[in-house]
């Protein structure tokens, strides 16, 4: 796989047809999504490369309280491509620093074009561990992201797998000490999947847990998921930590969440992600003032 990376990172070429005539199907696969995706990316992210917006929504109110941003790859052959088989791709081939770092700039600036339109959102970026490994090159990033577009650090937040969080707990720790006191916001993505320890979760400067959606999924059906969902509410509470449920899709799954005082939900019941010219309508249809959301 080493001499593959590398025939991707000389662009192709006679270097890249070589390799490829001894590759099985599914790593040809893989360079061949490396190799355009590199190529996406040189070109600014050449119309391919998008964000989606997906709302975090209050548990009590509904009200829309920031947007998660996830990446959208439109492959000009295959079309779309999700990221969750084209950023391990990214992470596999040494593209996942530049691909983050492109995630980094666009989401600063379209919360600064939101705000020049009169609305004021927070946004949530996913990070990848090799993001985390390269503290320096991020922190520097973020920074410069900040500065350029006028933001306040406190209106980004920054999600990061509970896995990714646990590993090289003394590296992870020093960096989001860092990280934290730039000031921007750091959530635990997905919390409930991996093993961590308390006593180093109340190390972190993190604000934020997010319930693993296959917990949310089971909440209807399963008095273990409940149980579960319920002791990590209270947990995060006695923390300190805000508790974001992330997936959710039914009426009864909000509700249970309310029950429990889940201070704010994510999923497609209130909305699916979405391009950010159409979060605007979404934004200012669901902010607007009981009674107006029936007029013709
Ligand atoms: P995540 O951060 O846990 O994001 C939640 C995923 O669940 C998203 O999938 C979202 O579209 C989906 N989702 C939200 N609500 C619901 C729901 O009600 N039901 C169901 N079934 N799904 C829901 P998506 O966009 O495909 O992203 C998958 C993962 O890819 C993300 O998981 C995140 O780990 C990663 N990812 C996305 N964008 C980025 C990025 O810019 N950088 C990095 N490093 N990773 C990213
Ligand atoms: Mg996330
Ligand atoms: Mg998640
Ligand atoms: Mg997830």
């Amino acid at each position: 796989a080493d001499s593959a990376a590398q025939a991707v990172k000389r662009g192709g070429g006679n270097g890249f047809a070589f390799f490829e005539a001894h590759m099985q199907d599914g790593v040809r696969d893989q360079l061949e999504l490396a190799r355009d995706l590199r190529a996406a990316l040189e070109d600014g992210g050449a119309g391919q490369l998008s964000l989606h917006y997906q709302p975090k929504v209050a548990g009590d109110t509904q009200r829309v309280l920031g947007v998660e941003a996830l990446l959208r790859w439109q492959h000009p052959k295959r079309g779309a491509i999700g990221p969750a088989t084209f950023i391990p791709v990214a992470e596999r081939f040494g593209i996942i620093i530049a691909l983050g770092d492109w995630v980094i700039d666009e989401a600063c600036r379209q919360v600064a074009e939101w705000r020049d339109q009169g609305l004021r959102l927070r946004v949530a970026i996913n990070l990848s561990v090799q993001q985390l490994r390269q503290p320096e090159a991020l922190l520097q990033r973020l920074q410069h992201a900040l500065q350029r577009n006028g933001m306040d650090a406190s209106q980004l937040s920054l999600e990061i797998t509970e896995s990714v969080a646990m590993e090289d707990a003394g590296a992870t720790e020093r960096t989001l000490q860092r990280l934290g006191a730039l000031g921007v916001s750091l959530s635990i993505d997905d919390f409930g999947t991996g093993y961590s320890s308390l006593s180093y979760l109340r190390r972190l400067p993190v604000s934020q847990l997010k319930i693993d959606r296959s917990f949310i999924q089971d909440l209807e059906t399963s008095a273990d998921a409940r149980a579960i969902v319920k002791a990590v509410i209270e947990l995060a509470h006695a923390l300190g930590l805000e508790v974001v449920a992330e997936g959710v899709e039914t009426t009864g799954q909000a509700a249970e969440l309310r029950a429990k005082r889940c201070d704010k939900l994510q999923g497609y019941l209130f909305a699916r992600p979405m391009p950010a010219a159409e979060l605007v309508h979404w934004a200012r249809r669901s902010q607007a003032p009981r009674g107006c959301e029936t007029a013709p």
